[in-house]
């Protein structure tokens, strides 16, 4: 088949950032300026440790919520455990309490891309809030945080696995959550190839699972990322940057801003459950069993 120039998968928007970008934040509160704190990148500590539930930070700002946020508030923290969503895969959700008592519920992360802030959107406790400067004790549900981690690896596997079954399709779009998870690429597999490829690459997949690769996840120099990552960048890539890659083995891998599991064998089973044409992308929908 055609090479076609294979973009980032997944992942394009949450690739790592350098510390201390500086950013100016504003709030406005009907017509009145209510906040203008500059914070620097928030240091993303899941990049280091699935598996770490728990953790410490200082809060560097609680902004309160507007009414369209229907009441929510906002906590800025210097460092989290907490993987925002995004590059198809889901927040992560969890608490955070302070010494004082008070607690606050997170209930979605999200990441500010320009400015490389996490977000921790939520409510807090009994009217209770944090001060910037509090130390605050982070834990996020280790439940669901190794379910999407599995989730989101099993995509990686399977878009290992098309290129070794000769499917080199440019990935477009990964969906990771636990309601029916797929991968898109644009193309197409005729209909009449289509059962063949699908036990292809289930096979393929199979095998890397049975092989226990080790999930390897390290900051790449510009000058080698189209060597690790299948051949070729994405044209709007910036140049000059280091970024975080991911990948099984010694195989090439993508650049992910994401959670992994530790190597292949933990993916258990991924049985690929559908190959569908979807507008002008190629769907492959799998899943993954479930967390013994
Ligand atoms: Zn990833």
């Amino acid at each position: 088949s055609d090479r076609h120039p294979r973009r980032e998968t997944f992942r394009s928007f949450l690739v790592s950032r350098g510390g201390g970008v500086a950013a100016r934040r504003f709030f406005w509160c009907g017509h009145f300026l209510q906040n203008t704190m500059t914070h620097p990148a928030t240091r993303l500590d899941y990049f280091l440790d699935t598996y770490q539930f728990t953790s410490t930070a200082t809060v560097l700002e609680v902004i309160p919520g507007t009414e369209e946020q229907k009441g929510l508030v906002t906590v800025v923290l210097d460092q989290t455990i907490f993987h925002p969503q995004g590059g198809g895969q889901p927040s992560d959700v969890g608490t955070m309490k302070a010494s004082s008592g008070a607690a606050f519920e997170v209930t979605k992360a999200s990441l500010d891309q320009a400015v490389g802030i996490v977000n921790h959107t939520g409510t807090f406790a009994n009217d209770s809030t944090f001060s910037s400067g509090d130390k605050v004790d982070l834990e996020i549900n280790g439940v669901t945080r190794a379910h999407y981690a599995r989730l989101h690896s099993a995509g990686h596997l399977l878009d290992l696995a098309l290129v070794q079954s000769g499917y080199n399709f440019e990935p477009s779009k990964g969906y990771h959550f636990p309601n029916s998870p797929y991968v898109e690429y644009f193309g197409s597999i005729p209909v009449n190839e289509r059962e063949t490829c699908k036990n292809l690459v289930q096979q393929k997949m199979d095998e890397l699972i049975a092989a226990d690769l080790p999930t390897r996840v390290r900051m790449v120099p510009y000058a080698q990322l189209e060597d690790v990552c299948f051949g070729s960048l994405p044209p709007n890539l910036p140049k000059g940057k280091p970024r975080r890659v991911i990948s099984f083995g010694d195989f090439p891998g993508c650049m992910c801003g994401g959670t992994h599991v530790p190597s292949t064998k933990a993916l258990k089973e991924c049985p690929i459950t559908k190959l569908k044409k979807k507008g002008k992308a190629f769907r492959i929908s799998y899943s993954i069993k479930a967390d013994s």
